[in-house]
């Protein structure tokens, strides 16, 4: 039977996020501490636990179907694979930063000077699309304290926080791409692969979603009913029963998590008591 080849990291930033979703998506793996390879024993699926850095290659080699990768990885080795789904986790931008004193007043200032790197491909195109010249140095690693040693004035690293460039004694100032974690795959999967990846696609889709949603149940008086139903977007409409408290019912909904503040305050200004919010494990619609 044909069975799916995923690239996972072995271990680092990706690794439990995207173990953590295999799991959300119902594929029981067992973990690769020391193992190359495993089965999901219960989806058509095998895993690869590989450096992040050389899924793309091993994706356009078909030695693995699809991989699980960061999309500064994917543009950076800009291989001939398909970026399929964006995935929500791994978020992080990479981002030009110099010293704390220096004056940086664009991409101008780094005209002539040295760039610390372990992306050459993102930032010689970032300097092309600003006319700078400048000096790349590709480093593989602890690009932050290029600086403070005299190999380059300026460095491009992936930030999350800011606080490793800051005990570095470097600033943040301008980020040239937004990344996130990423399901590629390979351009020429045949069609029983392109099955298997539909079915987990349409598990991951659905994981993604109840994330990014909340159960909500209210109490509301009946006489503002109408205004709270109003605010409640929900995937149809809300679900209205009636309390055993004349003159009372209980509201049920979905609420996504970016308008989820906002309405709970108009729900609680509209005179909805009770609220009571529950993660959503799956969602499919
Ligand atoms: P490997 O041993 O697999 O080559 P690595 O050291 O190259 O690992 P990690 O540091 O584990 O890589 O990062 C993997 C990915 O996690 C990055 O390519 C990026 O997409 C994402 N990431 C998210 N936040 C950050 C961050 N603050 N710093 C670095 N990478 C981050
Ligand atoms: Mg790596």
């Amino acid at each position: 039977m044909t069975k799916l080849r995923i690239g996972i990291q072995k271990s680092g930033r990706l690794h439990e996020d995207s173990m953590k979703l295999l799991k959300e998506c119902g594929i029981d793996v067992s973990n690769g501490v020391n193992k190359l390879k495993t089965e999901a024993s219960n989806f058509p699926l095998e895993v690869f636990f590989l450096r992040d850095d050389d899924i793309p290659q091993y994706v356009e080699d078909a030695v693995a179907d699809i991989g699980i990768v960061g999309e500064n990885v994917v543009y950076e080795k800009n291989k001939r694979i398909t970026v399929v789904e964006k995935l929500g986790f791994g978020k992080c931008r990479l981002s030009v930063a110099v010293r704390k004193g220096d004056d940086y007043d664009g991409p101008a200032f780094l005209e002539g000077k040295r760039i610390a790197t372990t992306y050459p491909v993102l930032v010689d195109r970032f300097l092309k699309e600003h006319g700078v010249s400048a000096d790349i140095h590709e480093i593989s690693g602890s690009v932050e304290i290029a600086p403070g040693i005299g190999l380059a004035e300026a460095i491009c690293d992936l930030v999350s926080s800011g606080s490793t460039l800051f005990m570095n004694g470097l600033k943040e100032v301008h980020p040239i791409l937004q990344s996130q974690a990423v399901l590629v795959r390979n351009n020429g999967l045949d069609q029983d692969r392109m099955d298997i990846l539909h079915k987990l696609l349409f598990r991951i889709q659905a994981v993604k979603k109840a994330r990014n949603n909340k159960y909500i149940l209210l109490n509301a008086p009946n006489e503002q009913l109408e205004e709270i139903i109003r605010l409640l977007p929900g995937m149809k409409s809300p679900t209205v029963l009636p309390l055993a408290e004349a003159g009372w019912s209980s509201v049920h909904s979905v609420l996504s998590e970016n308008e989820f503040w906002d309405i709970i305050e108009k729900l609680k200004a509209a005179g909805a008591q009770g609220i009571l919010v529950v993660p959503i494990e799956k969602m499919i619609v």
